[in-house]
């Protein structure tokens, strides 16, 4: 009989990834673990240089890891080379061939996974199709815009049917508008493809929130985080997370009260209440008269006058207006970094103005203080 557990699509399990150039090393990957199921799309997010791409890397086959293990469906491929893997890949580049057709580029790979001779012009057909590029299969490459060229190398990688899509920022060589468009593309792409497992490498949070079941928040060539987008987004489980994901005031604030999910800190001379989230497995409770931050959303802090009894005095010196809203800076008693407010609209606001700066009830939402950071 077969056995009933249903094996994750990809696992990662504790892969390290170490660069030699000279007698420089570089570590891109540390003790890195990642189960991504059939059918789930998971994003690795984080900043340039963090592991992302090395990781995407390392399943594919282009780079071996220098310790532990990558696996596909219950199987150990870390030393399969990567056509045998059958995934397949998109990057940035498109990394198209210049001298070859559309066609011959889909069908390019579908020869090298020797699909029979007699199946690949449907195979190419259906490909190009899933793109919307069907009708474009004569063309070269440099007669194609940019957004064209990446549907043609989003086509070569499905054509081979994989189990498994890798992307690395796929729109990050794309215009701002078209990879709005382009973003909406690959979420019916995910539609119809629900039994395919994905993961897409990107530095830029709007793509992950967008597409992903999960983010992986990834920092320093580990992962820091992992989750489904809406509960990084309420509970940060990190101060980076929380700047990283959606941006984000934190401010040092001691710890008064805990009473269920709730809690009173102190900011400056004030009291606030703040959700305070279960700790997680292996985390500390919130300990009573120990610092940790809040984080407040900029969307949420309000502008008023300084007669206001719960407002804090807060002196403007900065205001940027961003179209939709107006990002104002602040210097606010009491509170030792800036806070940034985003208002609604085009407020015109003087460098130097004095206001009063209200934040929501709760407040927002404690995060633990990274061990060994400095005190404000
Ligand atoms: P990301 O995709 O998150 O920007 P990478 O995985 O490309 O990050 O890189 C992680 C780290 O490894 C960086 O410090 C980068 O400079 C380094 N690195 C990447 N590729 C190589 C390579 N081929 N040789 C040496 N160092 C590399
Ligand atoms: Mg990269």
């Amino acid at each position: 009989m077969r056995s009933a557990i249903v094996e994750p699509a990809i696992v990662f399990d504790r892969v390290g990834v170490s660069y030699r150039s000279g007698r420089k090393t570089t570590v891109a990957l540390t003790d890195f673990t990642l189960r991504v199921a059939e059918g789930e799309t998971v994003a690795l997010l984080g900043p340039s240089g963090s592991g992302k791409s090395t990781a995407l890397k390392a399943l594919a086959g282009f780079v071996r890891p220098t310790s532990g293990a990558v696996r596909l469906a219950g199987r150990d491929v870390t030393d399969l080379s990567p056509a045998k893997r059958g995934i397949g890949v998109v990057v940035q580049s498109y990394a198209l061939f210049p001298h070859m057709s559309v066609h011959s580029n889909v069908a390019f790979g579908l020869k090298s996974h020797r699909v029979p001779r007699s199946e690949i012009g449907a195979r190419v057909t259906e490909a190009l199709d899933m793109v919307g590029m069907g009708a474009y299969a004569q063309r070269l490459p440099r007669e194609l815009s940019g957004g064209q060229q990446q549907r043609v190398a989003i086509a070569r990688a499905l054509a081979i049917r994989p189990k498994v899509l890798l992307l690395d920022e796929p729109l990050a060589a794309l215009d701002a508008q078209l990879r709005q468009s382009m973003l909406g593309e690959l979420q019916q792409l995910r539609k119809a493809l629900p039994d395919t497992a994905m993961l897409y490498v990107t530095h830029d949070q709007s793509e992950a929130l967008a597409l992903a079941d999960r983010i992986a928040v990834m920092r320093d060539a580990r992962l820091l985080d992992i989750d489904t987008a809406e509960n990084l987004w309420r509970r940060p489980p990190s101060d980076f997370t929380a700047a990283f994901l959606g941006g984000a005031n934190l401010l040092p604030c001691m710890v008064n009260r805990v009473s269920g999910g709730s809690a009173l800190v102190t900011v400056g001379s004030r009291t606030l209440r703040a959700q305070a989230p279960t700790p997680g497995v292996g985390q500390e409770n919130w300990a009573i008269d120990s610092p940790a931050l809040l984080c407040v959303r900029p969307h949420t802090v309000r502008l008023g006058g300084t007669g206001d009894r719960d407002a804090l005095r807060g002196t403007v010196t900065a205001a940027v207006w961003r179209g939709a809203t107006t990002r104002v800076h602040l210097a606010v008693d009491g509170v030792a970094d800036e806070i940034t407010a985003d208002l609604a609209g085009h407020v015109d606001t003087a460098v130097g103005t004095v206001v009063g700066v209200q934040f929501p009830d709760p407040a927002g939402v404690l995060i633990p203080r990274a061990v060994g950071a400095q005190q404000p």
